[in-house]
């Protein structure tokens, strides 16, 4: 069976939950290859040989503990080479989507960012993307060299693989990493404590229908209370009301959890095209002609500082 290489997204060896689906994915192609770069790679592999890797190839080096993107790249070239794979996987992080479209250019090979699905092909893997505001889906094949593919967070849900065994963890051997980059400090924003926007099962957005910074806290306390993260529209972010690491939409971040709220957004185009591929969508909006009520599941008709406390409650009451 051909070998499909999942590059490992982790923190300090915790592996994220984006690259057990990238696993999952992978079984359906291939047998996973996973690249663990980095420190952590002991802790990481029992978790992705239960994922159905089959084999870890792991490199360290200090520059991978700095968020650079080229050494990176260097290693997974290297590891590419090492295994001559049918298709690489990346998450579609901001870091992912780099360091692919950089390998891609290495390896002379076509790219798909952003799938939301993968099947096998009889000519290779076949993504499935969501695009034009989610508006079609389409279904591609990379056609030169081996696919490298980004797949977006949420995609699929992560399943255990029925036969996990132990794994092997083989050492990269990679030439001088690229050192062009240094970086100078690195500040850590405070955490919220709520899960990342991009890999949150579930996201409650605000919009200009919040009306105030001052506002905000009942959003976040139906997302806590879900154990959610918090979106925002731009009217929101450049109001000032919210930051804007958790835009959702084309100029901020694309989401695709498993339950979507949006209280007080009215459905721009712009919005939908970050949101669109959640699989349940509810909408909490006052306005009955609200262009988001033609793309969600359930809708509320309803002044959301009504509505969203009651919901917070019924959750909380659970
Ligand atoms: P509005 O459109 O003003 O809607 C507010 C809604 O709240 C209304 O439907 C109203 O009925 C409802 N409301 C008001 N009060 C209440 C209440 N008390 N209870 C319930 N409902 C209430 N937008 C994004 O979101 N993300 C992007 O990434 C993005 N990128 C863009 C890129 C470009 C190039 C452009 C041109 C625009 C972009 N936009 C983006 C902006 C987009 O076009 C919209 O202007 C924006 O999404 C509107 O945000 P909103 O829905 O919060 O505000």
């Amino acid at each position: 069976m051909a070998e499909v290489l999942v590059y490992v997204d982790h923190v300090d060896g915790a592996v994220r939950k984006p690259t057990l689906e990238l696993l999952t994915l992978a079984r359906r192609i291939g047998e996973p290859v996973a690249v663990h770069l980095g420190a952590g790679a002991d802790a990481a592999a029992p978790v992705l040989a239960e994922y159905g890797a089959v084999k870890v190839l792991t490199a360290d080096a200090p520059e991978f503990a700095d968020y650079l993107v080229v050494p990176k790249v260097d290693a997974l070239a290297a590891a590419y080479k090492a295994v001559s794979p049918a298709a690489v996987l990346v998450p579609s992080s901001a870091e992912g989507k780099e360091i692919a479209a950089r390998l891609a250019v290495r390896i002379g090979s076509g790219i798909i960012t952003d799938a939301v699905d993968l099947e096998a092909g009889d000519e290779g893997p076949v993504a499935t993307q969501s695009v034009f505001a989610a508006s079609y889906s389409t279904k591609s094949r990379v056609t030169t060299g081996t696919p490298v593919i980004t797949v977006k967070p949420n995609s699929a849900a992560p399943e255990a693989a029925p036969a996990a065994g132990t794994v092997e963890q083989v050492a990269v051997t990679f030439g001088e990493l690229s050192t062009g980059t240094k970086v100078v400090s690195r500040t850590p924003r405070e955490s919220t404590g709520r899960p990342e926007l991009t890999e949150a099962a579930i996201v409650v957005s605000g919009g200009r229908g919040v009306n105030g910074a001052e506002n905000f806290p009942v959003i976040e306390a139906l997302a806590d209370s879900l154990g959610a993260a918090v979106g925002a529209s731009r009217a929101a972010v450049d109001a000032g009301w919210y930051p804007h690491t958790n835009q959702v939409g084309q100029t901020g971040k694309s989401v695709s959890p498993q339950l979507y709220i949006a209280a007080g957004i009215s459905g721009a185009i712009q919005h939908r095209a970050g949101m669109q591929t959640s699989k349940t969508i509810v909408a909490i909006n006052k306005d009955a002609e609200a262009p988001i009520f033609e793309l969600v599941d359930y809708g509320v008709v309803g002044d959301l500082f009504e509505v969203v406390p009651q919901l917070t409650d019924e959750v909380k009451s659970r």
